[in-house]
């Protein structure tokens, strides 16, 4: 713990926390000696971990990096961030993200960007931004991210290090602040794809705060990381072949591909012919449900209220136009007229169908090979500040929201830098449920 906490005090300049519970962090550690000397310690005991400030822990601030949550504090402990507690994790602290997890980059935080390790004048990706660049730069041993597009993997990617995104369902998302729920899962940042694993393996699994909690058994993850010594895996042939993508990463995922092949791997290219389709479907969808999910920060029941309400139409006009920021009001803006009576069956019922179109081409691909392989992200991380317009940030998640739309799980692992030393991730993609085998492959690419 005082490592960690050294290291969160020598690198404030990266603003990836928040908050620091050290005095909590300090005490939890006492009482997780005493249950290792008295051999009642559990599974996670030591671990020191940092949680996305979207994750509810009561007691404490929950803002999602938002002026509309100032003063907030959770009423009530959700249960991934219960499940570690309960594994004997020490909680460090409270990570800077987008504001309400929109965003690519960290830039919309209300406190301001988080800064990339490998080059402070840089993205560390977002929205789970401060998770990633805390587990860079030794903040703490892991994060607790949520990925609703790729949230967790990009900032993994940018920040060259483990982003795991497990099936939908796979943990339940009571006592996670809601984006687009349809799409919305919590995942680990890791070092390690063990630790990845493990952390998965104590905060996945069935819960009767969330009826959408997959119902299945949670395998042991972190004992079945032994990989099989023959896997059919495809790439994604137009994701390589895409005009955006920057050479080093083509040549990165090249690399890995020969590698595989060498260990006697078959690795063979597919056709995905729904690549130009994907953003706009993630972003309508997505922008549906948060328009609806967000309708409950109404200047009344959380956090900030408008101080200059005259009556309960400005309260709610003034609050939501002063405590929102400008991304998220796009969204919300967008998301309402989507689902306004005389555009919703051109907009989000289309959507909806090619939606279902994605998830049966990506199921079915998914029959064929073990694996499907393509890069996390277009380039490796951006300037701060690079790129205002909003469109380029949304289609530099082109390689993300698949697995999201898909409901499948996913895992960005490091495999090199580009000539500045910026990280380059390669993703993964495997059916649904599928953790155990994504997660032994995975320890093949490390
Ligand atoms: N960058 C994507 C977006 O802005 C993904 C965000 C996320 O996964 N929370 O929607």
């Amino acid at each position: 713990v005082e490592y960690y906490l050294g290291n969160i005090e020598r690198q404030q300049h990266l603003n990836a926390f928040l908050e620091v519970w050290s005095d909590e962090a300090r005490a939890q550690a006492d009482v997780v000696d005493a249950k290792l000397a008295a051999g009642t310690a559990g599974p996670l005991a030591g671990m020191v971990i940092g949680i996305k400030d979207v994750l509810a822990y009561a007691g404490h601030s929950l803002q999602s990096s938002s002026l509309m949550l100032d003063g907030f504090k959770s009423l009530y402990t959700g249960t991934a961030v219960q499940r570690l507690l309960d594994a004997d994790a020490i909680l460090i602290g409270r990570q800077n993200c987008d504001e309400f997890a929109m965003g690519g980059s960290n830039e919309s935080s209300y406190f301001g960007p988080a800064r990339n390790a490998a080059d402070a004048e840089r993205v560390p990706g977002g929205s789970s931004g401060g998770s990633a660049v805390a587990v860079q730069a030794d903040m703490c041993l892991a994060s607790i991210g949520s990925d609703t597009g790729g949230s967790v993997r990009q900032p993994a990617a940018f920040c060259g290090v483990i982003g795991f995104k497990p099936t939908y369902s796979r943990i339940s998302r009571y006592g996670l602040v809601a984006f687009a729920s349809s799409f919305d899962q919590i995942g680990p940042i890791t070092r390690s794809v063990a630790d990845a694993a493990l952390l998965t393996q104590v905060m996945a699994g069935p819960d009767g705060m969330d009826s959408t909690a997959s119902q299945r058994e949670v395998p042991a993850y972190s004992q079945q990381l032994t990989p099989a010594s023959h896997y059919r895996i495809g790439y994604i042939a137009d994701a390589v072949d895409s005009e955006g993508l920057n050479p080093e990463i083509k040549a990165a995922m090249e690399t890995q591909l020969d590698l595989l092949r060498g260990q006697g791997h078959v690795v063979e290219p597919v056709d995905f012919h729904y690549l130009d389709v994907m953003i706009p479907t993630y972003y309508i969808l997505t922008t549906a449900e948060a328009s609806s999910n967000l309708g409950r920060f109404d200047g009344v029941k959380y956090g900030y209220r408008a101080p200059d309400a005259t009556d309960l139409e400005s309260l709610y006009k003034k609050s939501r136009t002063q405590g929102f920021g400008a991304e998220v009001q796009r969204r919300i803006l967008l998301g309402t007229f989507v689902l306004s009576a005389s555009y919703y069956d051109a907009y989000y019922t289309k959507a909806q169908r090619v939606r279902r179109l994605i998830k049966d081409k990506t199921d079915e691909l998914l029959r064929q090979y073990d694996f499907l392989v393509l890069p996390t992200t277009p380039t490796t991380a951006f300037k701060i500040g690079e790129k205002q317009d909003p469109v380029s940030m949304y289609l530099a998640d082109i390689f993300t929201v698949q697995a999201s739309l898909a409901g499948v799980p996913a895992i960005s692992v490091p495999v090199g830098e580009d000539e500045n030393g910026l990280p380059i991730g390669l993703q993964v993609m495997a059916g649904a449920f599928r953790e155990a085998e994504l997660l032994a492959f995975a320890s093949l690419l490390t």
